[in-house]
């Protein structure tokens, strides 16, 4: 059964009428005022992913997919090595993905050569689920080797990597999406899963703000760490990367080669400055509307 994989046109199915229903309703409630029209962002972003999508496809889905069946055919990896029932397997190795994404994800930020790629997706001056989709193919690319380690060490199987991909795919969607949930739905909602609100402030100009929110599924990796940041409210977030805060500058082909070109000190303004925030009377874990 874990020899399986979750069948292509499902998962594209659900991928793609999730990025539907969140494009609606970000026209009827949006949660952040956008910077640029939706139309030209929309596009630059789906330009991007499109690239995205081509690398993933020459590189990382070639390794997954014989690497997965390898670790199915030999029973390889911590997970294998367990006596579990195949639907515990599949759930634990979601778990185990989530987490080491959240390690890999703070790496991209931490590490000059991984930030290069990651600012890519980071300058864009307004958050949607279309940005959820634009990471630069070299970003791609480079996490090709720590996600060929993820299945190999921890054993996962050809399901358990289809069954994370596409809950990961929904989540990311989700998260980066400009939907107003109501308050009170939204935080009952944080103590499980990466919302909306919590990853608007990931994508601030604030470094500190920025310094926090790793998680792209489960929240409890940013509990555990003490990296969870909730209060900072919405309308107050000015979403991107300080050192590129003009639409002229993040182009299609500006955002492309950017990693191949100079970097500037990604969290200085132009005018030198430094974007900050004065210290919230509310605790870092309540999520403020
Ligand atoms: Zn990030």
């Amino acid at each position: 059964m874990c020899g399986q994989r979750i069948p292509a046109w499902l998962s594209g199915a659900l991928v793609v009428g999730a990025f539907a229903a969140l494009f609606v309703l970000e026209r009827r409630r949006p949660l952040r005022h956008e910077v640029e029209s939706k139309l030209t962002r929309g596009a630059r972003n789906l330009a991007v992913a499109g690239v995205g999508a081509v690398a993933l496809q020459l590189t990382e889905s070639p390794v997954a997919f014989s690497l997965t069946a390898l670790v199915e055919r030999h029973e390889l990896g911590l997970l294998k090595r367990l006596p579990l029932p195949a639907w515990l397997e599949v759930a634990l190795a979601v778990l185990l993905l989530d987490y080491t994404l959240y390690v890999w994800h703070v790496l991209t930020h931490k590490v000059p050569f991984l930030w290069r790629f990651h600012v890519a997706h980071h300058v864009d001056l307004d958050l949607d689920a279309s940005t959820a989709l634009r990471f630069h193919f070299g970003e791609l690319v480079v996490s090709v080797p720590w996600r060929a380690g993820q299945i190999v060490l921890l054993g996962v199987s050809p399901l358990a990597f289809s069954v994370w991909q596409t809950l990961l795919l929904l989540s990311i969607l989700f998260h980066h999406s400009n939907v107003r949930l109501p308050a009170g739905a939204e935080r009952r909602l944080n103590h499980l899963i990466v919302t909306p609100r919590m990853h608007g402030i990931h994508h601030s100009v604030v470094r500190e703000e920025t310094d926090s929110n790793w998680s792209s599924g489960l929240t409890v990796w940013d509990r555990l760490h003490g990296t969870l940041r909730l209060n900072v409210p919405q309308d107050e977030i000015t979403i991107g990367v300080p050192a590129y805060r003009e639409p002229g500058e993040i182009g299609l082909v500006k955002v492309l080669v950017m990693p191949f070109t100079e970097q500037r000190p990604a969290w200085q303004l132009p005018d030198g400055g430094t974007p900050v925030r004065a210290a919230s009377p509310v605790s870092a874990d309540h999520l403020l509307p």
